[in-house]
């Protein structure tokens, strides 16, 4: 907190496009950012509108929307035009098949651009369009599918065959399966994608979606019961339009790299929606992460913004500065980071190896897009999330049942509170009203991640004031996986909890009670971890697994994973008070 602040050249702030915080902060209302975009032609409000088919309306049909990589060495380029008719087409697949307005498509894919175009033409047909992390195993694709009642997965054929055909049957609402690369199966409603979108035209009406209609759903996790499916409506596109104009600094032409993986939320918000309204051009890259991949990339592809997460720039940072010399990074006007605490030092690394600063940025699944940012034309203090984007009031607060005190005093803790009202919050926790209401105490949304504010209004992050766990830029509801590890015959109770590590900020570490007469020995830990990986995918396994003899409960028969964790963290008892956990 001490570090020296990273001070922006004037002339340098003065091209952002947002030059002075605080005229833009005292000149926003949500109304004039809505103006930005047009609204469907008939009246109405549609995402995929305003990411597609505004920029062809206004003659730019011909700028290169979207540019795919493939992992063996393809370039494949989707103009705006290409992405308005692709996206007719699934829409108009969709009709043909008889999804009706409202109904779930879901998506198991990783970076492909079929997934760009089953996103927005699902929006296109008025569907609510649910991205899933294709790295999750069968049990998290499961329940998601099972909360949202699927009515159409798009996928490919190795996906399916591994992680759904085996269940399918189970799930009555699941009509229908779309695969990118493989052939029909009428008789188990399996369709090839290919044939579908060959068969329909490539013109097509955009349903008539209002503001408040049902977009998008994306999971997120509790540190109970099952994962909550985050309702998002189509006016969340005009918070992600101006937060990637302000934050992510956004303009048309600008090659955006946003790394995130689709099946998140960023990837969603900011891998697709954001850039497009914007008029930049996507950068998707198939592979997997590699460092010297990624630095070609960022050099070959002259990317100008790149948006990326604090695990993969430790990784990078361990090759250190050098590694970066002889690269021509002249186009990189932007480096931003989100989802993680981004430590200082990586702040000051980027300094040294690119010039310029990570600029970091913090939201959540429920707010829908970012919300507090180092903007480029501001200082950058190293080691704080930024300060609140115009539209947006944040505040430290204390809770004290059905209220909540703001807490004043420069960098004092307490949880981190949005004023509700900006386009893209959350509008429901699918079938889970009451808990939905919980997140609202005294006209204030209260995060879940505890913060502190410094004099000068920037906010600097501390932890979650729950169990939530942190892997690897991916959030892991501790419920979740102990469920699958309970599900094994060995396992009589499980607690996971998140232990620091140096690369992924977090690893995932079960304590387990086995029925008793087990051996702990190796061979059940092995297993245990095998069981984990096949049930959960790897991004959400258990790396750790140890045996106990009991394991720590609160009186009325909960898990204390709080009481592990200090013990793990090597904390005074005397700590544990504050560390009483709330549940949401
Ligand atoms: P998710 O809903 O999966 O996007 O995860 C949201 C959570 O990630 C937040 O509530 C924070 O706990 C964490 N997070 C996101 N961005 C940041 C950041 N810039 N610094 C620290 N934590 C972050």
């Amino acid at each position: 907190m001490t570090r020296t602040p990273i001070a922006k050249r004037a002339e340098n702030a003065a091209r952002c496009n947002m030059p002075s915080y605080a005229e833009a902060v005292a000149n926003f209302s949500w109304e004039n950012a809505r103006k930005q975009l047009d609204g469907l032609p008939g009246g109405g409000l549609n995402i995929a509108y305003e990411a597609i088919d505004r920029h062809v309306a206004h003659g730019r049909g011909g700028v290169r929307a979207l540019r795919w990589l493939s992992a063996d060495g393809r370039v494949v380029d989707y103009t705006y035009d290409d992405l308005r008719r692709q996206t007719n087409r699934f829409a108009n697949v969709l009709r043909k098949i008889g999804v009706a307005k409202g109904e779930r498509v879901y998506s198991l894919l990783g970076r492909a651009p079929e997934l760009h175009i089953a996103a927005l033409g699902a929006l296109k047909a008025g569907a609510a369009f649910c991205p899933m992390f294709s790295a999750f195993g069968p049990e998290p694709i499961r329940s998601r599918m099972e909360i949202g009642e699927a009515r159409l997965l798009v996928t490919n054929a190795a996906l399916y065959r591994k992680k759904v055909e085996a269940w399918r049957a189970e799930l009555p609402s699941l009509r229908h399966v779309i695969l990118i690369d493989g052939a029909d199966d009428p008789a188990n409603g399996v369709h090839d994608y290919r044939r579908l979108m060959a068969e329909v035209s490539e013109e097509g009406e955009i349903a008539a979606t209002g503001p408040q209609d049902f977009a998008l759903l994306h999971f997120t996790s509790g540190t109970t019961g099952k994962p909550k499916g985050v309702v998002h409506v189509h006016e969340a596109v005009v918070a992600h339009h101006i937060t990637g104009f302000y934050a992510l600094d956004l303009r048309p032409g600008d090659i955006f790299w946003c790394t995130a993986d689709p099946g998140w939320v960023t990837g969603m918000s900011y891998g697709v929606i954001a850039p497009l309204t914007n008029g930049a051009t996507l950068l998707v890259d198939e592979a997997e992460f590699d460092a010297d991949r990624w630095r070609r990339t960022l050099q070959d592809q002259k990317v100008n913004v790149w948006y990326t997460a604090p695990t993969a720039i430790r990784v990078l940072m361990r090759a250190g500065a050098e590694a970066w010399k002889g690269c021509d990074l002249s186009a990189l006007r932007l480096l931003a980071s989100v989802g993680e605490p981004l430590n200082p030092e990586a702040v000051e690394w980027s300094v040294e190896a690119f010039g310029k600063p990570f600029h970091d940025n913090w939201w959540q699944t429920e707010t829908g897009g970012i919300m507090i940012a180092n903007f480029p034309s501001m200082e950058v203090r190293p080691g704080s999330m930024g300060k609140p984007l115009p539209g947006i009031e944040a505040a430290i607060v204390e809770r004290s049942g059905d209220s909540v005190r703001v807490v004043d005093k420069p960098m004092a803790m307490g949880e981190l509170a949005l004023r509700p009202g900006w386009p893209s919050m959350m509008r429901a926790y699918l079938h889970e009203d009451a808990r939905y209401r919980k997140c609202f105490v005294g006209g204030w949304y209260l995060t879940g991640d505890l913060a502190m504010r410094d004099s000068d209004g920037y906010f600097w992050f501390v932890g979650r004031a729950d169990d939530l766990i942190k892997s690897a830029g991916h959030l892991v509801g501790p419920f979740e996986v102990e469920s699958a590890l309970m599900e094994h015959p060995a396992v009589a109770e499980a607690a996971v909890i998140g232990v620091p590590d140096p690369l992924g900020g977090e690893i995932i570490k079960a304590y387990v009670v086995t029925k008793t007469g087990l051996a702990h020995d190796e061979a059940l830990q092995r297993e245990l971890l095998g069981h984990g990986r096949k049930r959960l995918g790897a991004a959400i396994a258990p790396k750790t697994i140890v045996f106990r003899e009991n394991l720590p409960k609160t009186r009325s028969g909960k898990m204390m994973r709080r009481l592990l964790k200090a013990r793990e963290l090597g904390l005074p008892e005397g700590d544990l008070s504050t560390l009483e956990s709330d549940e949401r």
